[in-house]
């Protein structure tokens, strides 16, 4: 079995990836807060760890690793967005959660396997201020439920800052009813007019950490393998993540941590007012998906990326040029070892792109295109990725036909080819949606 090597956070090295049951490997990101379209650094973290969960399926096997990311459908910012616009958040968070499923979709991301969302799991989180109340961990003042940050002695271990520290950089305003500065809070009161649930300590919303840590429990368990997202959520979101899941379960909540370094744009930060802010929404419009991925992938994971137009117009070429070599060649079956072995070394992408380079030749063609496959390139025709890919119709009975294959494919067990039939058909605009009476498609709006 391929070793996987992975840059762990908590250690602050490059490990062995070892599962606790190599039949469930359990992966965790934090997804998006459903207020408006994402942007192309959120859509840095959706790659790189897509990349992951397809080297964990080609190693473990497909059925034998579970990946979940969330949908944060109740927030502050969910709430002005529907009261901007005089909607309910309902409404704000349905729209922009589907915008982002297609976007990603677009970027050649596979649909995590569960994808819970926050206000599914009122019980759950209940249920966990509960439980760290009674352990003294929390307490209630004023309607909010606070976690106490000095109760839990290792607090910090995975930002590797002092509480002192910790406190100064975050700017923590110290609200009256806080016991210490670094306390925060897992629930806070609504007013009527402010969307909210009954509880214990009367009618109001979790706090967005809290959200994550009971998702993880009910659908991952109390330890899980590996827990990701951008290096921005290392404090102090996934520091309290870690605070609320072990003071909750007396367990080890996360075993590998992995983060993602930032995207600039053009050598800058990306804001809207230096006009440099690109939403995946906009960016598929005038560019392929493939293209943008690639774009993504060509830095290492941890390392800073330069995102540019030109950038994306110069993946583009290089896709071009695997298209023609690949054009009427059937992928080999096996996918090459070095590409296994590049993204086997903490996910370097960088090496597994100059790879499968090294097979762009006609006489390796077909490993090449098994590779770009493996990698999530190379999933329309020829023909559809230069004549612009997204706009050729196809035919009803053409889908149909794809469906079917889809099916026996997943039959046999052949989640690969099942994903690439399915991605083939995104990339016509084609979205499928599996539910309990089969599947259905729709084009994409
Ligand atoms: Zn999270």
């Amino acid at each position: 079995m391929t070793e996987i090597q992975l840059y762990n956070t908590l250690a602050r090295a490059k490990q062995a990836f070892e599962p606790i049951d190599p039949a469930n490997v359990r992966m965790y990101v934090c997804g998006p807060t459903v207020y408006n379209y994402a942007h192309i650094g959120n859509a840095r973290p959706v790659v790189v760890f897509d990349m992951l969960f397809r080297l964990l399926r080609h190693v473990y096997g497909a059925e034998h690793v579970t990946y979940a990311r969330n949908i944060t459908d109740i927030d502050d910012k969910i709430m002005k967005a529907a009261a901007d616009e005089g909607v309910s958040i309902k409404a704000i968070s349905a729209r922009y959660a589907k915008a982002y499923q297609d976007d990603m979709a677009a970027l050649g991301a596979l649909d995590p396997t569960i994808q819970p969302k926050a206000t599914e799991h009122l019980s759950e989180m209940i249920k966990m201020m509960q439980s760290l109340i009674q352990k003294g961990h929390a307490y209630v003042a004023e309607g909010h439920v606070m976690f106490n940050v000095p109760s839990m002695e290792t607090y910090g271990r995975l930002s590797g800052h002092s509480r002192d520290e910790l406190i100064a950089g975050a700017r923590v305003d110290v609200a009256p009813y806080k016991k210490d500065p670094a306390d925060f809070v897992l629930w806070k009161p609504s007013t009527e007019d402010q969307p909210g649930w009954m509880s214990p300590w009367g009618r109001g919303r979790p706090g967005w950490h809290l959200e994550c840590s009971c998702m993880i429990e009910k659908h991952l368990g109390e330890t899980i393998d590996i827990h990701g997202g951008g290096q921005d959520l290392i404090f102090p979101h996934h520091e309290n993540e870690i605070a609320q899941s072990e003071c909750s379960h007396g367990a080890q909540f996360v075993r590998y941590w992995m983060h993602n370094g930032y995207l600039t744009v053009d050598g800058e930060k990306m804001s809207k007012s230096l006009g440099n802010f690109h939403t995946v929404h906009d960016l598929i419009k005038d560019h392929p998906g493939e293209a943008l991925r690639m774009s993504l992938l060509t830095a290492h994971y941890r390392q800073p990326v330069d995102f540019s137009l030109d950038g994306v117009a110069e993946q583009k070429r290089r896709l071009d040029r695997w298209y023609r070599l690949t054009d009427g060649v059937e992928a080999t079956a096996e996918v090459p070892q070095t590409v296994i072995e590049a993204l086997a070394d903490d996910l370097n992408t960088p090496r597994a792109i100059s790879a499968l380079d090294a097979l762009a030749t006609k006489e390796t063609a077909a490993e090449l295109k098994a590779g770009a496959q493996f990698m999530g390139f190379l999933n329309q025709d020829a023909n559809a990725w230069f004549q612009g890919g997204a706009t050729d119709e196809l035919e009803a009975a053409e889908i149909e036909a794809m469906i079917t294959a889809r099916k026996n494919a997943r039959a046999n067990k052949d989640f690969a080819e099942s994903d690439r039939i399915r991605d083939a058909l995104l990339a016509k605009g084609i979205v499928l949606e599996d539910g309990p009476n089969g599947t259905t498609w729709r084009r994409k709006d």
